[in-house]
C-alpha cells in the first residue's frame, strides 16, 4: 500500500452505503485534501471539505462523504493515493470523470517529469538569471506586491511570476526558490474572503485570477498542500454566483478557456457538477473563438486605425480579437469546451484556428507574427514573448486533450526556437518581439503593428512588462509536458529533451529515464524501471517531418506499429528494459512569405548568425537594456532548392553549458550563398524578402548557419537564386 500522505487526509474513518466506520481506507486521489481525519481510530472524525477543519461528528462525517459520492468506492479495493514528492511516492494520474468527454492523454502531474542533461542545464539559467531573481529587482513583483498584501502592482503581475516560479521551483527542488513562491502562494490561501473572492482587494477583475488559479493547481499537484482545493471550490462557488451580475470583461473574456480549464481541473478531483455549470457558464460569456475563425477575417497585418486604437479602442472586441497573446492563449479554447460538449467540430476547431494563423501570419519559427496584433507573413514583424510562451501552453494543453502529434510537431519547433530566441544566453534580458529576420535590435526600429520602439531590445522589461512577468512558464511547463499519461493507461513520449518520469501506471510505480541530445542529435534512450513486471502500451511520437525511424527494444529491432503519429509498443515491461529511437536528422527546407526559404533540421531551424555589436543603453537593477547593431553583412541569398538539399553539410559539437548560445552552437550547416545588394534595411528593419527567384552577380560563397535561437541577429527566411544564376 502508498504511505499515508502527510497532513493531507491521514485517514478516513466511518461507513456510509460502503465504507466501515472505524477502517482505514487508502483517500483516492480526486479527494485529496477534501477530507481529512487528524485524529486516530475512534476518535472523532474531522473534514475540511469548504471549510478548513470542521470538528465533525460520525453523522456528519456520513453525511459528508455521502456528498462526495464516497459511498460509491467498492468496499475492500481502495485506490491508489495521490502522493506527493515529500513522502516519496509517485504521482498518480487523475483523468476526466464523466460526463467530461475523455483525453486522449492526462498531464502528469507537477513533479513527475523532471528535467536532465541539456534541459535541466536550461531551467537552471532561468533560475540563475532573471527567472530565479525577479522579485529583487523589480518592484512590481516585489515585496510590495499586492498579491502579498501590499499596494503595489496588483493585476496580472504577480500570478504570471508565479505561473512559472512554482514549476521552475518544483521541477528543480530548488528550496530557495519554493521559499520565494510560497509567500505569494500563502497569501493567496490564507487570505480568501468569506464569500470566495480571493486576491487584492484593490481589484476584482477576474483575469489575474485565472492566472492565480493555474498557480495554485500545479502547486497543489506539487506538493498536496490541503488548503487549495477547498480555496478553489470556494472560490468557483463564488464566481459562479457572481458572474451572471458581473460578466467577464475585456481580457477575462477573451480568456475564459483558462479559468476553464482549472475549473475542470477541480472537477476530475471533486466531481462538484456546479463546475461544470461554471464552464458552461463562462464559454457563453466569454468570447466565441470558432466562430472568429470558421469565418476568420484577419488576414492582412492588423493597423491602429483598423482596431481604433487612435479612438481609445484598445480593450474593445476588435482590438482584443487580434491581439496576439489572446490568440495564443485561445488555441485551446476549442479543445478545452471539446472536454464539456464532447463534440468532434469543437475538437476540429483547433486545426481550423492553427490552420488559419499559419495561412495569413505564420512565421518559420513556428509562431505567428503579433507586434502586438495579428501582423502578416513578413519575416521583418514580431511575435511577442508572452504569446511565445501562452501558445506554448495551450499547445501543451491541446495535445493531451487531441492526442494529435503535429501538435508536438510544432510544440518543439518553438521551444527549442522561438522560446530561446527571445532571451539573451544567460536569460537575465529578454526582448518583448523577436523577428525571423532580425538585422538589428535598437530603438531605431519600429516595423511593428501596434507595440512601441523599445520592442525588439534585449532587456528586463522592453516595451511593456507582461513578458517580464510572463515568461517564466515557458522552459518548466515544456519540461512538464514532455510524458503524458494515455487514456489506455499507457505512458506517451509527446515531445522530446533529456528527463525522467516517475509515476503509476495502474497500481505499479513506474521509472522512466529518458537520456538524449535531441534536438541536436537524433539518438534516444529510454530505460523502462516498473517496480515490478507490468504491462502497458508506450508511445513514441514520431515527428511529421521525418518518414523513417529506427526503433529498437534491448537491441532488437521493432515494427514502430505508427497510429495517429505515435508508435505505439505494448509488452510486460520489466526493470531495465531499454527502448532505442534513431530520428534520422537530415536538413529540409520549407517555403515561406514570397517564396523565401528556410532550413530546418529536425525541429531546430536555421539562420545566418550576423556579427553582433552589443551596446548597453542603460544599467537596470540587476540586469540591463540592450541594443545590437549589425557588424557584417547580412543580405544573402541562397545557391540551393529543395533539389539540392542533401548537399548541405552538417557539423557538430558538444552541447556545452549554455546550450542555445552562438560559440557554443551545437550544430551548424554549411550552403552556398550569393550577396544581394538590392536587398536592404531602413532603420534598422530588413526589408521585406524579395520575391524569389533572384538574381545575384556576386561570388558564390560558403555560410555557416546554426540554430535560430543561438543567432541574436539573423536572417532565417532567405531570397532564393534562380538556378541559372551566373557563378
Ligand atoms: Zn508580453
Amino acid at each position: 500500500m502508498a504511505p499515508w500522505g502527510k497532513g493531507t487526509g491521514d485517514v478516513i474513518l466511518g461507513r456510509t452505503r460502503g465504507i466501515a466506520y472505524g477502517q482505514r481506507v487508502l483517500l483516492p486521489a480526486r479527494y485529496n485534501g477534501l477530507i481529512c481525519c487528524r485524529g486516530g481510530a475512534g476518535t472523532e472524525v474531522k473534514l475540511n471539505y469548504r471549510d478548513d477543519c470542521i470538528c465533525s461528528s460520525r453523522r456528519r462525517f456520513l453525511k459528508q462523504a455521502g456528498s462526495l459520492a464516497i459511498a460509491s468506492l467498492p468496499i475492500g479495493s481502495p485506490l491508489a493515493f495521490a502522493g506527493s514528492p515529500s513522502n516519496g511516492s509517485p504521482f498518480s494520474v487523475i483523468k476526466n470523470a464523466a460526463p467530461l468527454a475523455p483525453n486522449a492523454f492526462y498531464l502528469l502531474p507537477l513533479g513527475s517529469v523532471r528535467p536532465t542533461g541539456w534541459l535541466r542545464r536550461q531551467l537552471e539559467i532561468q533560475a540563475n538569471g532573471l527567472g530565479g531573481h525577479l522579485d529583487e529587482t523589480w518592484a512590481d513583483v516585489g515585496s510590495n506586491s499586492g498579491w502579498l498584501g501590499g499596494t503595489g502592482e496588483s493585476w496580472e503581475r504577480g500570478p504570471y511570476f508565479l505561473d512559472g516560479l512554482v514549476p521552475l521551483a518544483y521541477l528543480l527542488d530548488d528550496p530557495r526558490l519554493k521559499a520565494k513562491a510560497q509567500k505569494y502562494l500563502d497569501w493567496t490561501l490564507d487570505h480568501q474572503l468569506p464569500d470566495g473572492m480571493i486576491g487584492p482587494s484593490s481589484n476584482h477583475d477576474w483575469w489575474p485570477r485565472m492566472v492565480m488559479l493555474k498557480a495554485l493547481a500545479q502547486y497543489q499537484e506539487a506538493t498536496g498542500d490541503p488548503r487549495v482545493i477547498p480555496v478553489l471550490a470556494r472560490y468557483f462557488r463564488y464566481q459562479l454566483s457572481e458572474l451572471p451580475r458581473r460578466p467577464l470583461r475585456d481580457w477575462g473574456k477573451f480568456r475564459w478557456q483558462d479559468n476553464a480549464l482549472t475549473a475542470i481541473w477541480l472537477y476530475n478531483r471533486t466531481g462538484d457538477a456546479k463546475l461544470i455549470e461554471l464552464v458552461r457558464l463562462l464559454h457563453t460569456q466569454g468570447h466565441d473563438w470558432q466562430a472568429q475563425y470558421a469565418d476568420f477575417q484577419y488576414t492582412t497585418p492588423v493597423t491602429a486605425q483598423m482596431i481604433k486604437l487612435d479612438q481609445g479602442q484598445g480593450l474593445a472586441d476588435l482590438a482584443l480579437s487580434t491581439h496576439g497573446v489572446n490568440n495564443g492563449q485561445a488555441l485551446k479554447a476549442a479543445p478545452v469546451w471539446s472536454m464539456v460538449s464532447g463534440s468532434d467540430v469543437d475538437r476540429r476547431g483547433f486545426q481550423q484556428m492553427l490552420g488559419a494563423l499559419d495561412k495569413y501570419h505564420g512565421l518559420p519559427n513556428g509562431m505567428f507574427s503579433c507586434d502586438e496584433h495579428l501582423a502578416g507573413r513578413n519575416p521583418s514583424q514580431g511575435s511577442e514573448l508572452c504569446t511565445v510562451v501562452e501558445t506554448m501552453y495551450s499547445l501543451e494543453q491541446s495535445l493531451a486533450i487531441l492526442g494529435d502529434a503535429g501538435i508536438g510537431d510544432r510544440l518543439e519547433r518553438i521551444a527549442f526556437n522561438a522560446l530561446p530566441g527571445a532571451f539573451t544566453d544567460d536569460m537575465w534580458a529578454h526582448q518583448y518581439n523577436q523577428e525571423p529576420n532580425q538585422v538589428e535590435v535598437s530603438l531605431h526600429h519600429q516595423p511593428w503593428t501596434t507595440d512601441g520602439p523599445e520592442s525588439n531590445l534585449y532587456g528586463l522589461e522592453p516595451n511593456f512588462g507582461c513578458c517580464t512577468a510572463n515568461f517564466h512558464q515557458g522552459w518548466p511547463k515544456f519540461a512538464a509536458s514532455l510524458w503524458m499519461a494515455s487514456h489506455d493507461d499507457g505512458l506517451a513520449a509527446v515531445a522530446y529533451s533529456p528527463c525522467e518520469v516517475r509515476t503509476v501506471v495502474g497500481k505499479t510505480p513506474v521509472h522512466l529515464s529518458e537520456e538524449t541530445e535531441y534536438p541536436f542529435r537524433g539518438l534516444i534512450r529510454i530505460t523502462v524501471n516498473p517496480s515490478s513486471e507490468v504491462t502497458f502500451p508506450l508511445r513514441l511520437r514520431i515527428p511529421s517531418w521525418t518518414e523513417s525511424v529506427e526503433i529498437r527494444v534491448n537491441g532488437a529491432r521493432v515494427a514502430d506499429g505508427r497510429q495517429e503519429g505515435f508508435a505505439k509498443i505494448e509488452r510486460r515491461w520489466k526493470g531495465g528494459d531499454l527502448v532505442e529511437i534513431k530520428f534520422p536528422l537530415q536538413p529540409s527546407v520549407v517555403r515561406g512569405y514570397k517564396d523565401s526559404l528556410s532550413i530546418n533540421r529536425g525541429p531546430l531551424v536555421f539562420s545566418y548568425p550576423i556579427g553582433e555589436d552589443w551596446v548597453k543603453l542603460r544599467d537596470r537593477g540587476m540586469t540591463a537594456d540592450w541594443q545590437v547593431f549589425p557588424s557584417s553583412q547580412w543580405n544573402y541569398a541562397l545557391a540551393m532548392d529543395e533539389k539540392s538539399v542533401q548537399e548541405i553539410a552538417v557539423s557538430g559539437r558538444t552541447i556545452g553549458d549554455s546550450p542555445f548560445s552562438l560559440k557554443e552552437a551545437p550544430v551548424s550547416l554549411r550552403v552556398g550563398a550569393r550577396k544581394l545588394p538590392s536587398w536592404r534595411a531602413v532603420d534598422g528593419v530588413a526589408d521585406p524578402v524579395p520575391q524569389s527567384p533572384v538574381m545575384s552577380d556576386e561570388p558564390q560563397e560558403t555560410v555557416t548557419l546554426v540554430p535560430y535561437a543561438s543567432a541574436k541577429l539573423r536572417i532565417t527566411a532567405f531570397p532564393v537564386l534562380q538556378r541559372s544564376s551566373p557563378g
